[in-house]
């Protein structure tokens, strides 16, 4: 193994030790294996390629202040990919092997944690995927479940930078009643041609109104959407196809902690003007902050709309970062040892 220069670190693929593997039949999973070479073989008629039978979560994994490693939240990453699993018929993975999975690709590749202080972590990407071959449009009679690691660095290395949003009328991500609420790889490949338009465009970033009526504020297309009112109230919207993001899970108990009113509720596009800050939640960034967002013509300034992250964000950004790394106590539990 080649040594790591931990400070040049992105958030890019890249080789470990091995992944985990496990595998689904006749209504059992096997024991699992750890396997060095990232490569599968794959039946061309797997229900994944064909039927998109395919689900994936996203953790982290973080070498703390102490020396210890820990993983945050992962159960809930766990009862998620269950919930999706269940919603597009595939075997879900129970919560304990998801767990102990982790565990064992974690250990087994413990040279690739980030050290405390270098600012990065071991990315963790579970999958699972309908494996068995079905041509008749089903659910598969195989499954497969993989855990991926692989260190990544801060997202932000100079600090939290605001970025520009767009709202793209032509594009949904999620429907009302469709898949949007859970981890469908599908969901990613619905909105990757609106990504691309919008990044082309100057915005890293695409905020989804409802499908139905395009009235209420829904999410970005991999991330959920937060504000914080002029009266520093903690306000995130309410939505059947919200995919309920855990770090906004976090930040919303992150906040009421910090004694700041909490709102889940409808929030409508006629808000968005009046938020003194808004940002972008998911586990790769923790938070990006937005200071504008622009629908066609109109164009809404976000607080002062200037080049520095607000205050509040960069609170609660710091206040979960802390206790991520064990620099802050965890009140919750939320950390749990996988070293
Ligand atoms: C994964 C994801 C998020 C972020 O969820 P976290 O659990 O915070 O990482 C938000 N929105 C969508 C659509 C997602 O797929």
């Amino acid at each position: 193994m080649q040594s790591i220069d931990w400070t040049s670190l992105g958030f890019k693929y890249l080789d470990t030790n091995s992944h985990i593997r496990y595998t689904w039949r006749k209504g059992a999973w096997d024991a699992g294996e750890l396997v060095r070479e990232p490569y599968l073989k794959l039946h061309i008629a797997a229900s994944c390629l064909h039927y998109g039978q395919a689900a994936f979560e996203g953790l982290k994994v973080f070498g703390c202040r102490d020396g210890r490693v820990r993983a945050f939240r992962p159960a809930e990453n766990a009862e998620r990919m269950y919930r999706t699993a269940r919603r597009v018929c595939m075997a879900p993975v129970p919560v304990e092997l998801f767990l102990e999975a982790l565990r064992r690709v974690v250990q087994a590749n413990r040279a690739f944690i980030p050290p405390y202080g270098t600012g990065g972590s071991l990315y963790v990407r579970p999958l699972l995927i309908g494996s068995g071959p079905q041509i008749g449009v089903a659910p598969a009679d195989e499954y497969t479940f993989i855990i991926l690691v692989m260190p990544v660095g801060p997202y932000y290395k100079g600090g939290l930078k605001p970025v520009r949003a767009a709202i793209l009328d032509d594009y949904d991500r999620a429907a009302p009643l469709g898949v949007g609420h859970v981890k469908v790889a599908g969901n990613y490949a619905a909105s990757l041609f609106a990504h691309e338009q919008a990044k082309h465009d100057g915005y890293p970033v695409e905020l989804y109104l409802d499908a139905r009526t395009h009235t209420y504020v829904e999410e970005f297309a991999t991330s959920n959407f937060f504000a914080i009112t002029r009266d520093g109230k903690y306000v995130t919207p309410d939505s059947p196809s919200i995919l309920p993001s855990v770090t906004n899970d976090t930040l919303k108990q992150v906040a009421a902690d910090l004694g700041m009113p909490v709102e889940t509720r409808p929030v409508a596009f006629g808000e968005l003007g009046t938020f003194a800050e808004i940002g972008a939640c998911g586990t790769a960034v923790v938070v990006t902050p937005v200071n504008e967002i622009v629908r066609g013509d109109t164009v809404i300034r976000v607080g002062d709309g200037s080049d520095t992250c607000g205050p509040v964000l960069q609170k609660l950004y710091n206040t979960v970062q802390g206790i991520q790394y064990g620099d802050l106590p965890d009140t919750h539990g939320w950390c749990v040892d996988v070293g």
